[in-house]
């Protein structure tokens, strides 16, 4: 794939990049290794300077990062500035809390004194994609480089200018320019960096497909991965839910990004007396919002990222109902090859039918019936992933418990799922494996080093 920035509202072509030699890509790995030591000596407070200048560079720019990412990927102007912000607390808060999360950790053994000491790997190799492309991308830089580590970001080839301009942001607050690169890369170099052995670990967050191939070769050179791949949360609303509330937050959730989030609610779980109702309160959400140019501020959902991203939820669409699935909001796309996709519901949600087994991402809710409490359970873990869930119900100690019971790296009691710095993000199943920011975040890519004083 070329790696080109392409409007999908307009359809245009804004600029294309001819992807690094294999030669230049090399140059700056050894620049990155080069400058690696020097930057683990660094003392905490100097780093955290560093991201704290990054922070206010972010808040600085949010209107021209958000207009960028209006233009690449079609984010709406307000959710983009939104996202800018996002990363702006991200880099605030590692910057506080970097030192503390590791300190050395004392224990007893039959020592004079041991402890555990938490040490920088190195150059850590970031595989990003392009639905939130700085807020991806800031939840892995900020800790490791408050780590000690240094960063190679190979972004989505749709989205070439974001990424350019978070190395710039790195660099305008200070950081030495090799401790942040940005690798205009084809997806086939990943395999060559993971072979290098100056590369230590690599990070992915996009679809099973890239989880799989890079968490292959990462393996082969015995290196460090971390994995955030898809989802198809599962939204659980029982009867006795406050349903205005849980209808108004399951259309806000499944609509985040346009349809594009890999937490967003995809599959809407109702217990069978409400379930009719639901559905009536959800439709008349989705319909309430606004198409339009990402870049007008009164729009609420722009186009999916590219057209081909629209065709394939369409295919998605178009198996399930084939299979017997009932479309209860007709949406979808104009016509094949153009990215805008109408927000839809589907019903009668089967084993068999693509949606049932698949992530859809784009803005299409499922709705499948729950007999009882402990069917949404069993129907929310019949599922090959396992990232976020969220369960309704008026009765917060059930809730609690049936939050146990589902298999996913988080559980949202009567709230939207959604990421933020103190919580760790990640999932189980074909979601992934690691977890991103709290401070099990910022020891994924460390050297969790053994110390045995006699
Ligand atoms: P991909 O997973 O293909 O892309 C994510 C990143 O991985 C990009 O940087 C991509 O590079 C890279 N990549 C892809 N394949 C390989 C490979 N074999 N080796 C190394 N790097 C690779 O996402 P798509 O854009 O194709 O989106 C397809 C689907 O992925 C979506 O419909 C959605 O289901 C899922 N997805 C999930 C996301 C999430 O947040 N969990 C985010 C984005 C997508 P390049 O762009 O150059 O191909």
């Amino acid at each position: 794939m070329s790696i080109e920035s392409f409007n999908p509202h307009t359809g245009r072509l804004l600029r294309r990049f001819t992807p690094f030699a294999w030669a230049k890509t090399q140059r700056i790995l050894g620049q990155a290794h080069r400058a690696a030591p020097a930057w683990a000596a660094t003392p905490f407070a100097q780093r955290a300077r560093v991201l704290r200048r990054a922070a206010e560079l972010l808040r600085e720019r949010q209107n021209v990062l958000a207009r960028l990412m209006a233009l690449e990927m079609g984010k709406p102007i307000t959710d983009g500035r939104a996202e800018a912000l996002k990363c702006a607390t991200c880099c605030d808060y590692y910057a506080e809390h970097a030192e503390a999360f590791l300190a050395d950790e004392l224990v007893k053994t039959d020592a004079g004194r041991s402890f555990i000491s938490y040490q920088p790997l190195g150059v850590v190799l970031a595989v990003m994609p392009w639905n939130f492309p700085f807020w991806q991308v800031v939840r892995f830089a900020a800790p490791a480089l408050m780590a000690g580590n240094v960063g190679l970001l190979k972004h989505a080839s749709n989205v070439p200018q974001c990424a350019l301009a978070l190395e710039k942001i790195f660099h305008d607050a200070g950081l030495p320019p090799a401790c942040f690169r940005t690798l205009l890369v084809d997806s086939d170099q990943v395999a060559q960096l993971l072979a290098d052995d100056r590369v230590r670990a690599v990070t992915l967050t996009g679809s099973e497909g890239a989880g799989m191939a890079v968490a292959a070769v990462a393996g082969q050179h015995i290196k460090k991965a971390v994995l955030e791949l898809g989802g198809s949360d599962p939204f659980i609303v029982l009867a006795d839910a406050d349903l205005a509330l849980a209808a108004k937050t399951a259309a806000q959730s499944r609509m985040i990004n346009s349809g594009q989030s890999c937490i967003a609610a995809k599959r809407f779980i109702v217990e069978k007396s409400v379930c009719r109702e639901f559905i009536n309160q959800l439709k008349t959400h989705l319909l309430a919002l606004r198409p339009g140019d990402p870049l007008d501020e009164a729009t609420q959902y722009g186009p999916l990222a590219r057209p081909d991203l629209a065709d394939e939820l369409t295919k998605q669409v178009g198996d399930s109902v084939t299979k017997g699935a009932k479309i209860e909001l007709h949406g979808g796309q104009a016509k094949p090859g153009t990215a805008l996709f109408r927000p839809m519901i589907l019903s009668n949600i089967k084993p068999g039918q693509r949606a049932y087994a698949e992530e859809l991402f784009g803005p299409v809710a499922l709705v499948l019936e729950a007999k009882n409490a402990d069917d949404a359970v069993r129907l929310a873990n019949d599922s090959r992933f396992g990232l976020g869930a969220a369960v309704w119900t008026g009765d917060a100690k059930k809730g609690e418990a049936m939050a146990r019971q589902i298999e996913s790296g988080a559980v949202f009691v009567n709230g939207l799922v959604k990421s933020m710095p103190e919580l760790p993000f990640g999932g189980v199943k074909k979601s992934g494996y690691g977890r991103e920011l709290s401070y099990l975040g910022i020891r994924e890519f460390v050297n969790q080093k053994s110390i045995w004083v006699g």
